[in-house]
């Protein structure tokens, strides 16, 4: 028999939790989202809960997984070979399974994307056999047992809780694990042709506005949010944005009627990777009360990026997804304000080739004032946080954002607009007297460039900036208060 859930299987207070998603770092990064499964699930595992990480078995997860082996055979999934690979995370400890299938895992390029930066044309199905074979381990016909919760996120995830609601329909509640998926970017949906429902495993009366079907597309993203048992999102001002016209992007009604099971909950930054006074990436340590180490990192990351070595230049910085949602255009249009004013300008990041374009010929037509470099690099990244003076995000829309947050503690203040989790994190200086860094609100050139200004006329005043700089490193983001609401969201589930 099944145990009653909210019963037995919480082991001596511990809830199973099986987390599926496409990313974790250290194992596999294109952004935030590997971020925040990588840290939470290290925070939740701390917290005492059995928690394991369910990841596409990608050449680079295979190669940084510790303890390395063999798993079960799943046998032929979706019509798909699948076995698993068993490890654990190289830096948590925490058990992650990797679900192989070279045909479809193993293959140059990002998780989504080829190396021309096109979709996978058969990401369908690679995402499919991902999430059956998690509601299989999740519902424990692999012989593990079920376990109590299944978090699933994003898009590429949002299939494991159409398959959990099938099974619950055909074996009840009892055996069938609750879920919980967040979103950690709407814009991201995951839409492909109906002639896919067979392919999948769903049966047609899911094709429907009350339940997969999305302007006559399947939504893998749709299928999360309708059939998940919670929904949360990446911060407060998100879960309300994404509830209206303007942020909905069309799912708005969905989100209204689910209204009372979304929670916002404020992702956290990992101070185990991202602390000045501790950062293997940098040369030189620093605190909020001792500066002078940021000095010197910002002369070395001058150095490194072929830019003037100028202590006295304001050093901007931007590490970002190069894509029009994280406002590029009006960063590129703002370079000859901030070589005028006397700035300097870094630009780390990949994305949409039109931008990486224009970036290239921006630091050509600006040597020594403007550095860019285009690809992933994740200790670049740690360098030019703690080297600059001041990180720009003009998004139009921001989930959560966790770079802000890592600026705040490397004291490189924040120019965001106000959107999203950059509401929830950045405190304008005009606003208070704790000020953390400058607000902006539109999302138009005038608006931005009116912040950037703010920057220049403040920097000017070293005491001010620096006391600035000492509530920024000041906030407290740490997972700990947002793994205890996950916890307690997991908890309510199981008792309901
Ligand atoms: P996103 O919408 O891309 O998830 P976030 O601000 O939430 O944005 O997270 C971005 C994460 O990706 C941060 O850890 C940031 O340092 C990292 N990142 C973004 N671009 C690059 C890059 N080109 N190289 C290294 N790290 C990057």
């Amino acid at each position: 028999m099944v145990p009653a859930r909210g019963a037995v299987r919480i082991w001596g207070g511990a809830m199973r939790i099986l987390f599926v998603a496409t990313e974790a770092y250290p194992l596999i990064k294109t952004g935030g989202l590997a971020d925040v499964t990588g840290a939470l699930s290290a925070a939740l595992a701390e917290g005492g809960e059995a928690i394991r990480l369910l990841l596409p078995a990608y050449g680079p997860a295979i190669a940084g997984l510790r303890h390395r082996h063999l798993g079960a055979s799943m046998g032929t999934v979706l019509g798909w070979s699948v076995r698993l690979i068993e490890g654990y995370m190289p830096d948590s400890g925490i058990p992650v399974t990797l679900v192989d299938c070279p045909p479809l895992f193993d293959r140059p390029g990002n998780p989504y994307s080829r190396n021309d930066g096109h979709d996978w044309p058969d990401n369908h199905e690679r995402f499919a056999v991902l999430s059956r074979v998690a509601a299989t381990l999740a519902v424990g016909e692999e012989g593990a047992g079920p376990v109590d919760i299944v978090h699933a996120h994003d898009w590429q995830t949002g299939l494991v809780c159409a398959y959990l609601w099938q099974h619950r329909r055909h074996h009840g509640r009892e055996g069938t694990p609750a879920s919980v998926f967040t979103v950690h970017n709407l814009a991201f949906q995951g839409r492909f042709s109906p002639h896919v429902m067979e392919r999948i495993g769903l049966p047609v009366d899911m094709f429907s506005v009350n339940g997969v079907e999305f302007h006559g597309d399947v939504s893998y993203l749709k299928a999360g949010l309708y059939y998940s048992d919670k929904i949360t999102t990446v911060s407060p001002t998100y879960a309300h944005e994404i509830q209206t016209d303007q942020g909905g992007e069309g799912l708005q009604g969905l989100l209204l009627a689910r209204a009372n099971d979304l929670a916002g909950i404020l992702n956290g930054e990992d101070d185990r990777l991202w602390n000045p006074a501790d950062d293997p990436a940098i040369h030189y340590p620093f605190t909020a009360r001792h500066l002078s180490g940021k000095a010197l990192d910002k002369a070395d990351l001058q150095r490194e990026l072929g830019l003037e070595v100028k202590a006295d230049a304001p050093l901007f910085a931007v590490i970002s997804r190069l894509t029009e949602q994280k406002g590029v255009d009006l960063v590129l249009k703002a370079i000859s304000d901030i070589m005028e004013k006397g700035g300097q300008l870094v630009i780390l990041g990949a994305g949409d080739s039109r931008f990486e374009t224009a970036c290239r010929m921006a630091a050509k037509t600006c040597p020594g004032w403007v550095a860019v470099r285009i690809g992933l690099d994740e200790a670049l990244a740690h360098r030019i946080q703690a080297g600059s003076d001041a990180l720009l995000m003009p998004s139009r829309f921001e989930p959560c954002g966790l770079s802000q947050m890592y600026a705040m503690r490397y004291g490189t203040l924040p120019v965001v607009r106000h959107t999203g989790g950059l509401a929830d994190t950045v405190v304008d200086v005009d606003d208070s007297d704790g000020g953390t860094g400058f607000v902006f609100d539109t999302a138009t050139l005038p608006a931005f460039l009116a912040a950037v200004h703010r920057v220049f006329d403040l920097y000017r005043n070293r005491a001010v900036w620096q006391s600035i700089q000492g509530h920024a490193m000041g906030q407290d983001f740490s997972w700990r208060r947002s793994a205890e609401r996950y916890r307690r969201l997991y908890r309510e589930l199981i008792h309901q």
